[in-house]
């Protein structure tokens, strides 16, 4: 899931964190006294509109024409010189000129920079050109974010004291056990097990005699590490009037600064933030503030040759017996004919900034909320552990905390060494840890030893589903079995 959203106020929204485990932690810990919250900033700290930091870029002038293979020739350049001092920030719409809405239908330019001397072969599927990135020099220096670039740039949490003390909790949760299982829940769970394959015969799970009913239990040990992570780019989109919350309102806040719950705990999710006071509009790179480029398809010549006569004009054909010269149907022996891509303009709306002529370039902030989890098995039959996995079981221990301390109380001492191995195992160098989960899940596992016939055998009935597992069933194949 990805979404964007407005930066949230800082307010609530936390989820269900059990009071007194305390994210964010009271006191000493984070978010540091006084630190940024995504609300207004205190009185006074803010500059206030008219004092701007730099002003606007002004992106300079163009290049000399020809340099760029969709240049407009110097004077066509619309907008881009910077506005008089103390104008910022502008009214909406007021600058750029021309920003916040496309070019009208109908008033699209004719391309007159360079192009092929002659017309081209016309080719209706000629690669468009792609959006770009913003040249790197043209991006704002904002403080705090001058290693930033157009690909995401992985921000390691500042060190934080952590919510909860490592000490054991003073009392822990009560162990609980588990239900065994009788003959007749196990000659149902056999019988329901052969009738899933559908050579199995039935006769032998029908007859057999218990000699022996084993209970034992396997261990279900798993670990959750519910982490986040920061990361930050610069970021752009066609500039069509919206607003721009630039560096002229005041320093951005540092990217651990910033308010961003999850929706829930321990599930996976990204959203994205524009970092405040980041913003700026830069005339279109691509389209040097035009709205349009040169049309791919036909170079910016507004024809192309015809593809039908190969430019000629007329075609051979042949006709009672002898070869004919004929004008082109096509181009109408014209050889050439109108690009269908610019309708004869040679020059088609810009992708990069959609025609707007004009980006928003800003900071981007994307939270990523990873829940990690890692688990332990522990299963003493012959039974294949991971089966264990899927079914259910007693939930005999659950913890969560901030940090969680390692079972030490369990009486199946592989669990209390997994719990302080898996513990010891998850640092997430570049994340916070806003939480822990650990649980431990009895699953009944019986060994059901049983004679038929001559055959001495045993099979597993595992789980509260009562899923059985017998790879030595003595009847797999059924008399007149013709399965094909
Ligand atoms: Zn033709
Ligand atoms: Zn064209
Ligand atoms: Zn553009």
């Amino acid at each position: 899931m990805s979404e964007k959203t407005p930066l949230l106020s800082g307010q609530g929204g936390y989820g269900p964190v059990p009071s007194g485990s305390g994210y964010p932690p009271q006191g000493g810990g984070y978010p540091p006294q006084g630190a940024y919250q995504g609300g207004p900033p205190p009185a006074g700290a803010y500059p206030g509109p008219g004092q701007p930091q730099g002003g606007y870029p002004g992106a300079g002038q163009p290049p000399p024409a020809g340099a760029f293979p969709g240049a407009p020739p110097a004077g066509q350049y619309q907008g881009g010189g910077p506005p008089p001092q103390g104008a910022y920030p502008p009214p909406q719409g007021a600058y750029p000129p021309q920003g916040g809405a496309p070019p009208p239908a109908g008033s699209v330019p004719k391309y007159s920079g360079d192009m092929p001397n002659d017309d081209v072969m016309d080719d209706p599927n000629a690669a468009e050109s792609q959006p770009t990135a913003p040249p790197m020099e043209k991006m704002d220096q904002i403080g705090g974010y001058s290693n930033v670039g157009f690909n995401a740039n992985v921000l390691p949490p500042p060190s934080y004291e952590d919510a909860t003390k490592q000490q054991p909790p003073a009392e822990r949760q009560a162990i609980q056990n588990v239900p065994t299982i009788t003959e007749q829940d196990a000659r149902e769970a056999l019988l329901n097990y052969v009738s899933q394959n559908c050579c199995y015969g039935k006769g032998a799970a029908e007859d057999l005699k218990f000699t022996d009913l084993k209970s034992t239990s396997a261990f279900h040990y798993t670990l959750e590490t519910f982490g986040e992570g920061r990361s930050t780019c610069w970021a752009y989109e066609p500039y069509t009037g919206q607003m721009i919350d630039g560096p002229q309102n005041g320093t951005a806040p540092g990217p651990w600064d910033i308010a961003a719950s999850p929706p829930s705990l321990f599930q996976d999710y990204v959203q994205h933030f524009e970092v405040p006071h980041t913003a700026s509009v830069k005339p279109c790179h691509d389209c040097f503030s035009s709205g349009y480029v040169r049309c791919h398809r036909c170079f910016g010549r507004g024809r192309v040759r015809c593809s039908s006569c190969n430019g000629s004009g007329h075609v051979t054909r042949y006709h009672n017996g002898e070869h004919r010269r004929e004008h082109c149907t096509w181009c109408h022996g014209d050889g050439r004919r109108q690009c269908y891509t610019c309708h004869g303009n040679g020059m088609v709306i810009c992708k990069t900034c959609g025609g707007n002529r004009n980006l928003k370039c800003y900071i981007k902030l994307t939270v990523t909320w990873k829940n990690h989890v890692n688990d332990h098995i522990v299963e003493r039959t012959p039974l294949p552990d991971h089966l264990i996995r899927n079914v259910s079981g007693q939930i005999a221990f659950e913890e969560s905390n901030q940090k969680v301390w390692p079972i030490n109380h369990f009486h199946e001492r592989e669990i209390n060494e997994a719990s302080m191995r898996l513990i010891q195992n998850h640092l997430f160098p570049t994340e916070r840890v806003l939480m822990q989960r650990q649980r431990v899940r009895i699953v009944p596992v019986t060994q059901c030893m049983y004679k038929w016939k001559n055959t001495e055998s045993d099979f597993y009935v595992y789980g509260f589903e009562h899923h059985c597992y017998a790879p030595n069933y003595p009847q797999t194949c059924c008399c007149g079995c013709s399965i094909l």
